[in-house]
C-alpha cells in the first residue's frame, strides 16, 4: 500500500502538470521582480476596511447605542455626533486608529457631555458598547474573494490597511484572504510618506502601481499626490473622518472610479 502511494507520488512528480505548477511559480517570482510588466502585470495596493469587507457600519451601530445610552437631555443625536467626531479627530493624534482609540473617544465624549462624573460602572458599559465591534465576523463586500482570486493570477497584490496591528491582523486571518496577497502592510497612517515608504520597500514603478480603496483622504489623494495611479470605489457608508474631495490627478497619473469591487476584473 505504502509503495503504491509512493509510486503514484513519484509519477506525479514527473507528470507534465508538475512542471506547469513550477512555471506558474516562476511566473509569480518574475512578476514580483517586475520583469513581466510588459505583459500587463501590475501592482495593486488594496485597502481592506470598507473596500474588502464591512467595517464602518459596526462603528455606526455602536455609536447609535452609545447615543441612546447617553440619552442627553438637551443635545440631539446629531449634536452628540458632532462632538464625538471632534473628539475622535483629536484622539487619532494620540491614540491612533482602532477599537481602543474608539472606546477612549466615547468615554471622553461622555465626560464632555455628562453633568455627572463617569462612574467605573458607566465606564465599563461604554467600553462594552465599543467592543461589540471586535466580535463581529468578517462580512465581505460583494464578490470580493472571487475577484481577488482572479486578480491575483494576473497581478501582484499587496494589502494596505491602517489601524491597530492586532485588530487588523485578526481580521486578515479570519478573512481567509491572506493567500491572495504577496504582502500585507498594516500602517499607522496612510499619508504621502507612508505611500513613499511602501513604494521604496517593494521597489514599485509608479506607472504600473495602483492604490485601490474607498477613502479619498487615505487611499486616493495621498497615492495620487506621489504619482501612483488610483481606483476609487466609494462605499455608501464611509467614516465621516475619511470624507474628502477627490483631487483630480496630473497626467500621466490615472484615476479610475468604479462602483463595485468586482468591476476591477474589467480593468486589470
Ligand atoms: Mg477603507
Amino acid at each position: 500500500m505504502k509503495f503504491s502511494i509512493l509510486a503514484e507520488l513519484m509519477q506525479r512528480q514527473q507528470h507534465p502538470f508538475r512542471s506547469r505548477i513550477h512555471s506558474v511559480n516562476r511566473y509569480h517570482e518574475n512578476r514580483m521582480a517586475g520583469t513581466l510588466q510588459a505583459n500587463g502585470a501590475q501592482t495593486l495596493l488594496i485597502d481592506a476596511d470598507d473596500t474588502l469587507w464591512e467595517n464602518n457600519i459596526y462603528f455606526e451601530r455602536a455609536i447609535a447605542n452609545f447615543i441612546s445610552f447617553l440619552n442627553h437631555r438637551t443635545y440631539n443625536s446629531e449634536q452628540v455626533r458632532e462632538i464625538l467626531n471632534e473628539v475622535e479627530r483629536e484622539n487619532i493624534v494620540t491614540h491612533g486608529y482602532g477599537l481602543h482609540s474608539f472606546a477612549h473617544a466615547l468615554v471622553a465624549t461622555f465626560e464632555r457631555l455628562s453633568v455627572d462624573p463617569v462612574t467605573p460602572e458607566m465606564h465599563e458599559r461604554i467600553h462594552a458598547i465599543a467592543h461589540t465591534i471586535a466580535d463581529h465576523p468578517v462580512e465581505f463586500l460583494p464578490d470580493v474573494p472571487a475577484t481577488l482570486q482572479e486578480l491575483s493570477s494576473r497581478h501582484h497584490l499587496i494589502m494596505m490597511t491602517k489601524g491597530a496591528i492586532a485588530e487588523q491582523t485578526g481580521k486578515v486571518e479570519r478573512s481567509g484572504l491572506k493567500d491572495y496577497f504577496a504582502a500585507i502592510e498594516i500602517v499607522a497612517e496612510k499619508d504621502e510618506s507612508t505611500y513613499r515608504s511602501v513604494v521604496a520597500k517593494y521597489d514599485l514603478a509608479s506607472d504600473t502601481t495602483w492604490m485601490i480603496g474607498n477613502s479619498p483622504k487615505s487611499d486616493i489623494n495621498p497615492a495620487l499626490a506621489i504619482g501612483l495611479n488610483a481606483v476609487f470605489i466609494p462605499h455608501g457608508n464611509t467614516w465621516v473622518l475619511e470624507h474628502d474631495e477627490v483631487t483630480p490627478p496630473t497626467p500621466p497619473t490615472r484615476l479610475l472610479t468604479i462602483e463595485k469591487f468586482s468591476q476591477l476584473r474589467d480593468h486589470f
